[in-house]
């Protein structure tokens, strides 16, 4: 079965538009972004960025003043992105001694940090109790056991909160779920009882300071939430109850869900699992509704709540720009090779949808089904999934019955439709503009293939564009080699 999500609407409100058949972000030409910087481009909007920081903040703090926003660095740790958000009123999430690195780099003070992982290192855990950052979340009685030994070294007192395990599945599909005892993150309610146990006995180096869960992320259905809300406030009054202090705070962790495509009808002509994984009603004021609302009423006024949203900070902030590199004909169909695969846009070799327009020709409305692939040496370098495509062809080959299934097959293994709609009049030199990348890009970018990281620029609807991630270079393949 052919599958082709729509090309059209792909306009947003405010920040993506068309002015002479050209795509525009924030006002400013995207050709002309790729003349001046080259192509594959990153834009980020920063007028879209501080739109969404004050959309959770606002939408968050009206139904609890007591609400923190920790922006999860590793959803986008760009420097300027990060500074932007800091003069929003964000404080951070960081998973690593790396990205406390940036943290501070950017400015932000140790007390608006919490910091997450589940290995996390000695010399990191040196790192943030020497700077006494807001919380550690703290992931197992292994590292609890350091934390203690570090703390009564250094001579302070760490502050952490414990991740529990929910049991509660968000996410929509398999690989995006955090919030259970088969996944590889938090601590059950017995290995918790026994952390608690060695808090109160440390009491000189350990503070219980908070409580933490993070289920998952792109997670579209709001029981879920209202799920992990039920379960926390039982969950904060049982651990209350063991404390000789009032706990500061419970962290709801991330997992909001954005937008991939501009409208229901886009995936309309297309298997369901798109529109359920990749559309959703959810938004801040929903959350707020569903999610905070509830935590304050029970827990009071008094207990501060924090959430981690990654994704829903920065996928729709930032478009990337690529161009075509080279063409062919296949089954009929034209086939366009970008010079942006996997080793700029990462989350593609996992099967993430992207919706895709031709900056050139924005609003041509005379359109072509193509297939479009990376440039990389590498036949998993597809905007199509042709890993999944032909484990569904080798099954039925196998098993003819089956064909009968073949629905439910594509559902399970076939990750991205087969087929792109893009215009008639596309050709060789067009720029390609894929959208809502502003989440987890950056940051797994890689030189495979001897390939260059994409540069990045942000655009100010006043300013007009500005450089914030050099272009990688040849020279930059060797900076790591030793010879
Ligand atoms: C990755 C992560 C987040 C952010 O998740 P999103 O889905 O991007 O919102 C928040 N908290 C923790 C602990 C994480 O690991």
């Amino acid at each position: 079965m052919s599958e082709v999500v729509s090309l059209h609407p792909w306009k947003r409100a405010q920040h993506l538009e068309s002015g002479h058949n050209q795509l525009l972000i924030d006002g400013v030409n995207t050709r002309e972004l790729v003349e001046r910087y080259g192509s594959p481009l990153f834009v980020y909007s920063e007028a879209k960025l501080r739109h969404n920081a004050r959309d959770i903040l606002d939408n968050f703090r009206r139904v609890h003043a007591k609400t923190r926003v920790c922006f999860a660095s590793k959803a986008c740790a760009n420097l300027a992105v990060l500074k932007v958000f800091k003069d929003c009123g964000l404080d951070l999430e960081v998973n690593s001694g790396g990205e406390f690195y940036k943290a501070q780099i950017a400015g932000f003070a140790p007390l608006q940090l919490v910091f997450n992982g589940v290995a996390k290192q000695v010399h990191e855990l040196r790192e943030v109790i020497a700077a006494g950052i807001k919380a550690i979340n703290v992931d197992s009685l292994s590292e609890l056991a350091r934390i203690l030994t570090v703390a009564a070294e250094l001579g302070q007192q760490a502050r952490v909160s414990l991740r529990i395990i929910p049991e509660i599945q968000g996410g929509a599909a398999a690989g995006w779920q955090t919030g259970t005892s088969t996944s590889k993150f938090g601590m059950t309610t017995a290995e918790q009882a026994e952390a608690i146990d060695l808090i109160l006995a440390n009491p000189g180096a350990l503070k219980l300071v908070g409580v933490h869960a993070h289920i998952g992320t792109q997670i579209t259905d709001i029981s879920v939430y209202q799920a992990e809300a039920n379960f926390l406030i039982d969950y904060v009054r049982q651990v209350s109850a063991r404390l000789p202090y009032p706990l500061e705070h419970v962290n709801l962790g991330g997992g909001f869900p954005k937008n991939y495509s501009s409208a229901q009808e886009n995936f309309d002509s297309v298997a369901a699992h798109y529109s359920a994984n990749y559309r959703t009603e959810i938004d801040f004021a929903q959350l707020a509704e569903h999610l905070i609302k509830p935590m304050a009423q029970a827990l009071g006024e008094q207990i501060e709540l924090i959430v981690e949203p990654g994704r829903s900070m920065v996928s729709d902030t930032a478009i990337l720009l690529t161009r075509i590199e080279a063409r062919k004909e296949r089954q009929g169909r034209p086939v366009f090779y970008l010079d942006a695969g996997y080793s700029v846009l990462f989350d593609l070799y996992i099967g993430w949808y992207f919706h895709m327009l031709n900056a050139s020709r924005a609003d041509d409305r005379d359109t072509q089904h193509c297939r479009i692939a990376g440039p990389l040496c590498d036949s998993s370098d597809t905007y199509y999934d042709i890993e999944g495509e032909g484990a569904v062809a080798d099954l039925i080959a196998e098993q003819p019955a089956l064909a009968e299934h073949r629905a439910v097959l594509e559902k399970v293994l076939v990750h991205q439709p087969n087929l792109r709609e893009l215009p008639a009049a596309t050709e060789m030199g067009d720029v390609i503009a894929l959208l809502d990348v502003g989440a987890y890009a950056l940051e797994m970018m890689s030189q495979y293939c001897g390939r260059q990281s994409a540069a990045a620029v942000m655009v100010d609807v006043q300013q007009g564009s500005r450089l914030i991630r050099r272009r990688g270079e040849y020279r930059d393949l060797l900076a790591l080699d030793v010879d």
